[in-house]
């Protein structure tokens, strides 16, 4: 596609039912730990016409980001970083993105309007995208696609019309046998429903407001996690991203516990001022070392 996605697949903004019940019993549970927006919202976050008035149809677009870091780090590393926090923050790349397409549409659609969406509102974003099409929700409850694997980032375009016809939703999981992700979390943090229990998950702790809960051990890991992704056999065949947008700002062979402790947060602005580690900065991220 011109504007720069990968894939993009297009269903009606009817509700999500089938997946509402599995998340509202994993919440139940309290796996979302101190992430508590995630129990806001339950009914727009499952049925798009609610979060956007005249909501009809949502044409959801995925890019990957796979880099050479997305294949894991060398044994012992104590400053890992999830490779797609080594590009651009994806929030704004994505919306960029996906305005162009928006306008380009509503050239030659008239009267289409549209909002977007990128990990930015309560959306059933994952959900979406199976009923999309583009893929399955895999054992590590990330949606996974059969070419580009699970490194990849979605974001909706909900407009305000029909289309002349839908795609097909992905039925089923194509993991067949693979447990892989499952052996290769840390902590045990994945769930046999295919849910996350954020309490363990090295990702949601070192990137999502810090709670009261005990830190889980870290494994070197001081910014998100990739473990569960780079082991899936859908992601090694997969090739690396093609989008310039997601190159890698920051060279992770530079990246050590002594630099890291020894920079100014301007150094630090400098090197990840563009990036996702500003949402922890570089206090937490130092304090993640070693732990
Ligand atoms: S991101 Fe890391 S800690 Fe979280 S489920 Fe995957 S492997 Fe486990
Ligand atoms: S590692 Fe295996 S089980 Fe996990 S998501 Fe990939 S294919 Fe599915």
């Amino acid at each position: 596609m011109e504007v720069g996605f990968d894939l993009v697949g297009i269903t009606t903004a009817e509700p999500l039912e089938d997946r509402r019940h599995g998340f509202e019993a994993w919440l139940s549970e309290g796996n979302h730990s101190t992430l508590d927006y995630l129990t806001r919202n339950i009914d727009k976050r499952f049925n798009p016409q609610l979060l956007v008035d005249g909501a009809r149809s949502v044409i959801v677009c995925a890019v990957s980001y796979l880099s050479p870091a997305s294949r894991g780090y060398s044994d012992g590393c104590r400053t890992k970083i999830a490779s797609y926090a080594l590009a651009r923050d994806y929030h704004l790349t994505i919306k960029e993105m996906l305005f162009e397409l928006g306008n380009r549409l509503g050239s030659e659609v008239e009267g289409l309007k549209f909002r977007a969406f990128t990990d930015s509102a309560p959306l059933a974003e994952k959900s979406l995208a199976v009923r999309a099409g583009l893929g399955w929700i895999g054992r590590n409850s990330l949606l996974v696609t059969p070419d580009y694997g699970s490194m990849i980032l979605l974001g909706e375009l909900v407009i305000n019309q029909d289309v002349d016809s839908y795609d097909s939703p992905t039925t089923g999981s194509h993991c067949g046998s693979c447990h892989a992700c499952v052996d290769n979390c840390p902590n045990g943090a994945i769930l046999e429903s295919r849910l996350i229990d954020t309490r363990r998950c090295i990702s949601c702790r070192t990137i999502e407001r810090e709670g009261s809960d005990e830190q889980p051990p870290l494994h070197g890991w001081i910014f998100g996690c990739d473990s569960c992704q780079s082991v899936c056999p859908y992601n090694r065949r997969a090739p690396l991203h093609k989008n310039p947008r997601f190159d890698s700002v920051i060279d992770i062979s530079t990246i050590d516990e002594e630099r890291l402790r020894a920079m100014s947060e301007e150094e630090f602005e400098q090197l990840a001022g563009s990036t996702p580690l500003t949402r922890s900065g570089l206090e937490r991220i130092c304090r993640n070392i070693g732990k």
